[in-house]
């Protein structure tokens, strides 16, 4: 049968507050490590994120503390040679691709910005490498301005839960924003990484240990522990 549009809200607002409270003692995400280590820095946000890409946090946070003990502004960083930024940042997958990023990011932000970060999505989805998931992950974070910063694991566990029914993260945020009160967009999408690094993990999720699994029709789930 389906939900009326009230219905699925008022289930997603309440998984949200549940899991406030069942995330509470999970490891941070390196976001908000970068953010505790360093402050709301704009640029290292960004440079982070895009790090983080297709590479697990355990692996990216290192890798962004590596690269910001040489260099913490895009003037500093077009002082680093691309080998070197390979270098500091392997093993992020797609290392060599992402240290050319950050240099013409780098660039891009000096030579069009005055070397600040924007704050607009359409200015940061302008700037070479930065797709949806990055700029709405700086507006959030770095801004604090209303976005829902989509990743691979709030568009699958989005659509587990059934709040939205979706083919790409892309499509995800956008009925996500069109599901949720603005107030819970950051939120979620925190609170939805943190869960899918440590429960609804892609495969083979733990739904037995799942505090919001009388909330979840499991939809796609074929294997669970
Ligand atoms: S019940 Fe299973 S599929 Fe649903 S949110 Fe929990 S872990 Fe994910």
């Amino acid at each position: 049968m389906k939900q009326s549009h009230s219905s699925v809200q008022q289930r997603a607002i309440k998984i949200i507050q549940m899991l406030r409270g069942a995330t509470k003692r999970m490891p941070k995400t390196a976001s908000t490590l970068i953010i505790e280590r360093y402050g709301k820095s704009p640029y290292l946000i960004l440079i982070s994120c895009l790090l983080s890409l297709r590479t697990k946090d355990t692996t990216s946070y290192p890798a962004s503390c590596r690269l910001f003990a040489k260099a913490k502004t895009p003037q500093s960083m077009l002082k680093l040679r691309l080998s070197a930024i390979e270098k500091l940042i392997y093993p992020v997958g797609f290392y060599r691709n992402k240290a050319k990023s950050i240099l013409s990011v780098s660039e891009d932000i000096l030579d069009r910005f005055d070397g600040k970060v924007p704050n607009s999505k359409d200015d940061l989805l302008s700037l070479h490498g930065v797709g949806l998931k990055t700029a709405n992950l700086v507006l959030a974070e770095a801004f604090d301005v209303p976005a829902i910063c989509v990743d691979t694991h709030v568009h699958k566990i989005s659509n587990r839960l059934g709040l939205v029914k979706t083919e790409t993260p892309d499509e995800t945020e956008s009925a996500l924003r069109e599901l949720l009160p603005k107030k819970y967009w950051i939120e979620y999408g925190r609170l939805l990484v943190i869960w899918g690094q440590n429960i609804c993990v892609p495969i083979s999720p733990f739904c037995s240990e799942c505090a919001i699994a009388d909330l979840c029709p499991r939809i796609g789930v074929t294997r669970s522990r």
